[in-house]
């Protein structure tokens, strides 16, 4: 038995801001992450493999907020932030503000595997991407005009901008993405990655990379990755609150999401979302706003592909 879900990020995202086209090409690239990750599932592969490969090819997809479709930070630059964590042994690895490296993704793997320590940022974690042999890219390898017109707006207006806030110029591209993932030896992982936040402070670091908050796995009870705001995110400790609330509580998956995603964060006027997949295999593609870049599969055969509420 196996099951599997990602995300390619949640905000305000309606059917009248996608032409046809594009809402293709979004259907086209979450379905081709899913069968990444299915395939390995199939295969025996373990939920880690799945959800790295999984996140590793959104990452690569220009279309999505992470890897080489990473958002400009207020400095023009792109730091990206990334973790990963199995539920198994609650082993985690993760990087913030991390600078030119093609797969974030991949690197939390390396620093899960190889490093004593879970969470390195900015020029030591290039470092560490540098002894682990981690592809790096120029610049221009993470540029394109259409971020770049969103961060000279934010930056004109002096906000720091969702990458799916409502945004004439956002019609084209949004989200931070995830994957959480169930394998047959009856494991959990979860895996998310992202640019963060359009004309952010530079060395500003969100919830993607913050175990617990945009990151969680447990075989006990669930496997999480969030896309939101992540200020918010980090503030309601979102993934672990949900794997609290069904050790402690007892809670079902779906009412812990719900308890989250769609009070809790409501009330803090936290905007976005959550994938996730608990020990059974049940998968809730849960969030407060109007759409969610997602997709799920599953060994008996389910499979969905989805982008509105
Ligand atoms: N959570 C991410 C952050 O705040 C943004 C997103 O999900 O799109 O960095």
């Amino acid at each position: 038995m196996f099951s599997i879900a990602l995300h390619g990020g949640a905000g305000v995202i309606e059917p009248n801001m996608l032409t046809p086209e594009k809402e293709t090409a979004y259907k086209n690239a979450l379905n081709e992450a899913l069968q990444i990750g299915k395939s390995i599932l199939a295969n025996g592969g373990d939920s880690l493999e799945a959800v790295t490969k999984t996140v590793m090819s959104l990452e690569d997809c220009p279309l999505f907020n992470a890897g080489k479709g990473a958002v400009f930070n207020s400095l023009g630059k792109h730091e990206m932030d990334a973790s990963l964590m199995r539920g198994d042994n609650l082993e985690a690895g993760a990087v913030g503000a991390i600078k030119g490296v093609k797969n974030p993704i991949l690197l939390c793997k390396n620093i899960l595997e190889q490093s004593e320590h879970v969470y390195l940022s900015g020029s030591g974690a290039l470092e560490f991407a540098k002894q682990v042999n981690a592809e790096l890219k120029e610049d221009d390898y993470f540029f394109d005009q259409f971020r770049y017109d969103q961060f000279l707006q934010a930056q004109k207006a002096g906000t720091v901008q969702m990458d799916h806030a409502k945004n004439p110029l956002n019609e084209k591209k949004f989200g931070t993405v995830g994957a959480v993932a169930l394998d047959a030896y009856g494991n959990l992982a979860a895996a998310t990655s992202t640019g963060g936040m359009t004309n952010k402070k530079y060395g500003r670091v969100g919830d993607t990379p913050i175990i617990g908050s945009g990151t969680y796995a447990n075989n006990n009870t669930c496997a999480i990755s969030a896309t939101g705001h992540g200020e918010y995110f980090i503030r309601a400790v979102v993934a672990h609150d949900i794997s609290c609330l069904m050790e402690y509580k007892g809670l079902s998956l779906k009412e812990a999401c719900d308890e989250v995603v769609k009070n809790k964060l409501v009330k803090l006027e936290g905007e976005g979302g959550v994938i996730a997949i608990d020990a059974q295999g049940n998968i809730e593609l849960c969030f407060n706003s109007s759409g969610m870049y997602r997709a799920s599969a599953n060994s008996a055969g389910v499979e969905l592909v989805a982008i509105y509420s």
